[in-house]
């Protein structure tokens, strides 16, 4: 068990060990353990297989995207009845749960059934792995055609509270503090790898978005190569910067500024708009009014502002839509955080978060269908300035 004094004196990080090897870091900002009163100590005695090793990612010729082919994903838990939950404090249900403790606060760990992961390769998936880590590319085999690679990188899971009944929109301002220093801790941890070329944390919330797991938590994937729409806003902000001089989300900001018609919040720190262009029936950008690449790089006032604003924003949300009987909809939704790749392109990049939803209507969904998923051209509904409108008016 490694502690270490977190970077903030609100929260204590202790790092354990699962009984399969894999890393569980506790993040206590309570006490008893905040003070080091009591300390994390209790051990994982579940009987686990190995832990999971890196599967294979295989390039797409036609794009030049990679793909993870990750079929022992599909033996993953599928919404468990309550007191199964995996992500609960052990000693609820009739099973040990993931998290050996019996109370926590915010806890990460490496998910059981990745889709990149570190160390050997699964043995019977046929890649001639090197083992060698860095770049994707580095570890490529196979014909120019059909090339593959080890599905290194790492996996985690994050849960925001112990609590199975709660949501992020419902967490202390305190606490979504706390998820936000998380953040940035595993940002930076997981950017120091030495295969990480990427680290995306994101939120899945809502059945409908494909949630197999009820219980608040998020996830952050740490990519051995730079995704397609990273590469694609990566793409945008170069040529931007080599035509002006400038950061291209810098400009869009004062540009969504000046047009105020779709701005949702204006904080100190941080500023929430609709994007002109959205492609999503309901879609927000959080982004920083202060020029940073990625979560590390926010200050202790951006940090707190931060956890008020997302808030803020998360519970207008979920007064979006009503029912016929005037009942708030829960909104479900995709969160993602957008940083700076690790290794490319950081002098151009600015940080936002990107919140979007498939809900056009109540009980109506939006299908990714043959213009979206065939060509990748968006077609949207809803005008991004009504959307800004109603998010204002449910402030
Ligand atoms: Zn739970």
């Amino acid at each position: 068990m490694i502690e270490r004094p977190a970077a903030s004196p609100r929260l204590r990080r202790t790092s354990t060990t699962l009984a399969d090897g894999r890393e569980l870091i506790y993040f206590d900002d309570s006490e008893p353990y905040l003070s080091g009163a009591q300390i994390r100590e209790v051990v994982d005695e579940r009987p686990l297989d190995g832990r999971p090793m890196a599967g294979t990612m295989r390039l797409d010729a036609l794009t030049g995207d990679w793909v993870s082919i990750a079929d022992h994903r599909q033996n993953r838990t599928f919404l468990p009845p309550a007191g199964e939950c995996p992500l609960c404090p052990s000693g609820g249900g009739t099973m040990p749960s993931e998290i050996p403790a019996h109370e926590y606060d915010v806890v990460v760990f490496e998910n059981r059934f990745p889709s990149f992961a570190s160390g050997a390769i699964a043995a019977g998936t046929g890649v001639a792995g090197t083992g060698v880590a860095g770049s994707a590319a580095a570890g490529l085999s196979g014909s120019s055609l059909l090339a593959h690679a080890p599905a290194l990188g790492r996996c985690e899971v994050v849960c925001f509270t112990s609590d199975h009944g709660a949501s992020f929109s419902s967490l202390s301002p305190e606490r979504a503090r706390t998820v936000v220093d998380v953040w940035a801790d595993r940002t930076r941890e997981l950017s120091a790898l030495e295969a990480v070329e990427h680290v995306f944390p994101f939120e899945n919330r809502g059945e409908e978005i494909g949630v197999t797991l009820h219980h608040p938590h998020g996830q952050i994937y740490a990519y051995p190569f730079v995704p397609a729409r990273t590469a694609a806003l990566l793409r945008a902000a170069t040529a931007h910067h080599q035509r002006t001089g400038r950061l291209l989300g810098a400009d869009l900001l004062a540009a969504e500024m000046d047009a105020g018609s779709r701005v949702v919040i204006r904080g100190t720190a941080w500023t929430a708009y609709v994007p002109y262009a959205a492609s999503w029936p309901v879609e927000v950008h959080l982004v920083p009014n202060r020029d940073v690449p990625d979560l590390v790089a926010l200050n202790d006032d951006e940090r707190d502002e931060l956890a008020e604003v997302y808030l803020d924003l998360l519970r207008r949300l979920d007064r979006y839509y009503e029912a016929p009987d005037g009942a708030p909809i829960a909104l479900p939704y995709i969160a993602g955080w957008h940083q700076a790749p690790v290794r490319r392109g950081r002098d151009v990049s600015r940080l936002h978060l990107q919140v979007m939803s498939v809900l056009r209507a109540p009980g109506r969904l939006k299908y990714l269908a043959g213009s979206e998923s065939g060509v990748g051209a968006w077609i949207n509904d809803v005008a991004p300035e009504a959307v800004a409108a109603r998010l204002r008016e449910v402030g």
